[in-house]
């Protein structure tokens, strides 16, 4: 026996060697240095004895490899450390390379980043044909790009124009399409996945030519036209100061494509230059942040097989048809038959969207049961409860609910706005009642907000938590309080944008200032998209539970029925579901503070949730900010911009706002708490750019 913790090698009797990677203790393999480390022995042990053959598969039955260590990345302390790692793993992807037998790698599950650089070093590719095959170079999501030599490999198999347009992307792609694009040769059923390697391996090696098409790219003055081309159309999407990484890829390309050796080389500088660079830092802690997350559905929990849902509109029928795609069984009621024959209508279109082959998406809408009389309430392990918005109504529900559900059911309720404890007061034994507090539209926004009451039972919570990991969300505990966390602390952004256009300014400034720092989206048209009648909501019940101000302006542009985009018309006017907006002219300078009117409530609204126990640390707050609003993930989340800027800093500059233009603005005494979390404050004052 070898004594490798991580890797097995057996040689069977034709000549052939199966290399199987099963990490120790992990749920799923990641290429940490040390299984690298180990790697480096395999190969010398294969490079002493050679065999005819060999066959490179995952232990794991998730999938083949998830990518390189993310923790070991935001472990790195500087760019000639992260150049080691680097080059250490080229090495070793090279040497198995260079190995005197064909080989090949055996592909099911998740194959991404260093997994995929590791399948492109191996002679041959299989994959499983399967829904579950996830393969693709997503490393620029991390703010840097592969790093194993697969920016060389994937373009030698793929062709620079697919090769870069999947890592600049950083999209996964299934089995047909990779091999389409030539990152895998062999698309089977997991039944067939030996076989195919078995006749690999026994026929004669391939011929490897670049297919004309490919040459042509590479030619000098082709490639150079294309770089410039795929740089104007990445600049349309991301901002060269805010995401490096997908430049640097391209450059990479522009000045060694089609030189192996120089292009590795150069690869290796350019991952060691981004690795320490504050938007990979961040991206990282947003990743782990997100990882984070995913650990509090790790509860022991009784699982949930049947749901029933109550409420067919926005909401409820999109959370029905999300947790019929993960393979719950659902029941779905509503008062309006129309509203079930709409959310069917839709979910049909989403399975479709999402399954694509026919035989899923029967199966997925058999799970899903209009039930016009819930009767499934009876059965079912979690109760949702997603009618409209009003503390009557759903008190007078949810004491029905207690009756006919099981003793041991969860009972769940999306308000955005109501305090649990409120609709905890109609029942007899509110412990099992807890909000999960998806955010609209469930099948893009990844966050759900899962609010424990004072009378809610920690087990009930955990158990939520569980539930929302299963559907592939990420669960972020909170205390009930007016707005929970997310639109608790987007409000006052929302509100300020609100009030600099009653000021005069034009929304596109507004909006242009925001998406310059960063946002996603502009807070205008975030608003208009929620729907103004929605803000007002909420504006009014922090009103009323804070005392915080809400502008006339959205009370006016309600009234007058100017709603956002579902009416046509708000701030601006909508088209085809999109905003018609004038072009902001760059020599008109905003106003200097502009960013900061709209950034740094939100962070002071954050500073209270903190101060109130809203969530438990500063980290959570930035989760549940970047995860479910989209804050600025290479900033890595509000209050790391924050400290990164200065606590000192921020709260100087909101005093200097609340002199400006009123108590609105006034620093939060919670800002002592992030003073004093081990004074990063000052440390980190680098790592932002
Ligand atoms: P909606 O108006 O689209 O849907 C509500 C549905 O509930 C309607 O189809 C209505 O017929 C049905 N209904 C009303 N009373 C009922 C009853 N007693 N029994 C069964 N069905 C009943 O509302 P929505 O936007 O989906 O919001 C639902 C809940 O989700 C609200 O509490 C809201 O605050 C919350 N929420 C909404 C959003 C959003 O962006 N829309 C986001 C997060 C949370």
């Amino acid at each position: 026996m070898s004594g490798w913790r991580h890797w097995r090698l057996e040689r069977d009797g034709d000549g052939i060697a199966w290399l199987t990677l099963d990490v120790a203790g992990a749920g799923a393999n990641v290429l940490s240095r040390e299984v690298l480390e180990e790697l480096g022995a395999v190969l010398e042990a294969l490079e002493a004895e050679p065999p005819r053959g060999l066959v490179l598969r995952s232990g794991k039955p998730g999938g083949f490899v998830a990518g390189a260590d993310v923790r070991e990345l935001a472990a790195v302390r500087d760019r000639g450390e992260a150049l080691a790692l680097v080059r250490q793993g080229q090495g070793l992807l090279g040497r198995l390379e260079a190995l005197p037998c064909p080989t090949v790698a055996l592909i099911h599950g998740y194959c991404l980043g260093g997994g995929l650089e590791l399948a492109l070093a191996c002679t041959w590719r299989v994959a499983e044909d399967g829904p579950r095959t996830r393969i693709g170079l997503p490393e620029v999501r991390l703010g840097i790009h592969p790093g194993f030599g697969g920016t060389v490999r994937a373009i030698e198999r793929a062709g620079p124009l697919a090769a870069l347009a999947l890592m600049l992307a950083g999209r996964a792609v299934d089995a047909r399409r990779a091999r389409r694009l030539g990152l895998v040769d062999h698309a089977v059923p997991r039944r067939h996945l030996e076989r195919a390697a078995r006749s690999l391996l026994a026929g004669p090696p391939p011929r490897r030519r670049a297919r004309w098409t490919h040459r042509l790219v590479e030619a000098p003055g082709v490639r150079h036209a294309a770089a410039a081309w795929l740089a104007w159309r990445t600049a349309r999407a991301v901002r060269r100061e805010h995401y490096p990484a997908p430049f640097a890829l391209i450059r990479l390309w522009r000045e060694h494509g089609g030189r192996r050796e120089a292009m590795l080389e150069a690869e290796a500088r350019s991952v060691a230059r981004l690795a320490v660079s504050p938007t990979a830092r961040n991206l990282v802690r947003a990743f782990l942040l997100g990882e984070r997350l995913k650990g509090f559905g790790k509860a022991e929990a009784p699982p949930v097989a049947h749901v029933h849902v109550v409420g067919a509109g926005t909401m409820g029928g999109d959370i029905a048809a999300w947790c019929a795609l993960q393979g719950l069984r659902v029941t779905l009621t509503d008062t309006r038959a129309e509203a079930l024959a709409g959310a069917v209508a839709r979910a049909q279109r989403l399975l479709a969207r999402r399954l694509r082959a026919p035989h899923l998406v029967t199966a997925a809408l058999d799970r899903l049961v209009p039930d016009p009389h819930g009767h499934g309430v009876r059965r079912a392990d979690l109760v949702v409860e997603a009618i409209v918005e009003d503390l009557e109504a759903k008190r007078a529900l949810f004491a029905r609910l207690e009756r006919e559900a099981r003793p041991d059911a969860l009972l769940a309720t999306n308000t955005s706005s109501i305090p649990l404890e409120r609709i905890a007061e109609a029942l007899h034994a509110p412990a099992r009642l807890v909000g999960l507090h998806f955010f609209n539209p469930v099948a893009r926004m990844r966050l759900v907000e899962v609010v424990s009451g004072p009378g809610t039972d920690p087990g009930a919570a955990a158990r939520a938590c569980a539930f929302v990991r299963a559907i592939d969300r990420l669960p972020l505990p909170v205390r009930s309080a007016p707005g929970f966390l997310v639109n608790r602390a987007l409000m006052p952004y929302l509100l300020e944008a609100v009030t600099l256009e009653a000021e005069g300014l034009a929304p596109e400034r507004i909006d242009a200032a925001a998406v310059a720092f960063g946002m996603p989206v502009g807070p205008v048209e975030l608003a208009d998209r929620v729907g103004l009648d929605i803000c007002l909501a909420v504006a009014e019940v922090l009103a009323r539970e804070l005392g915080r101000p809400v502008p006339e302006r959205l009370r006016a542009l309600v009234e007058a029925g100017r709603l956002g985009r579902k009416s046509g018309h708000g701030f601006y006017e909508w088209r085809g579901g999109r905003p018609r907006k004038a072009r902001v002219r760059r020599r008109e300078a905003a106003p200097a503070d502009l960013t900061d009117r709209l950034v740094l409530p939100l962070l002071n609204e954050l500073a209270a949730c903190l101060r109130e126990g809203v969530v438990s640390d500063a980290d959570l707050a930035d989760a549940g900010l970047v995860h479910g609003a989209g804050f600025a993930p290479f900033r890595g989340g509000p209050l790391a911009y924050a400290r990164a800027r200065g606590v000192r800093e921020v709260t100087a500059a909101l005093a200097g706002l609340e002199r400006r233009y009123g108590e609105r603005f006034r620093p939060d005494p919670g800002w002592a708490l992030l003073a004093d979390e081990g004074g990063q404050s000052a440390t980190s004052k680098e790592a932002q750019p």
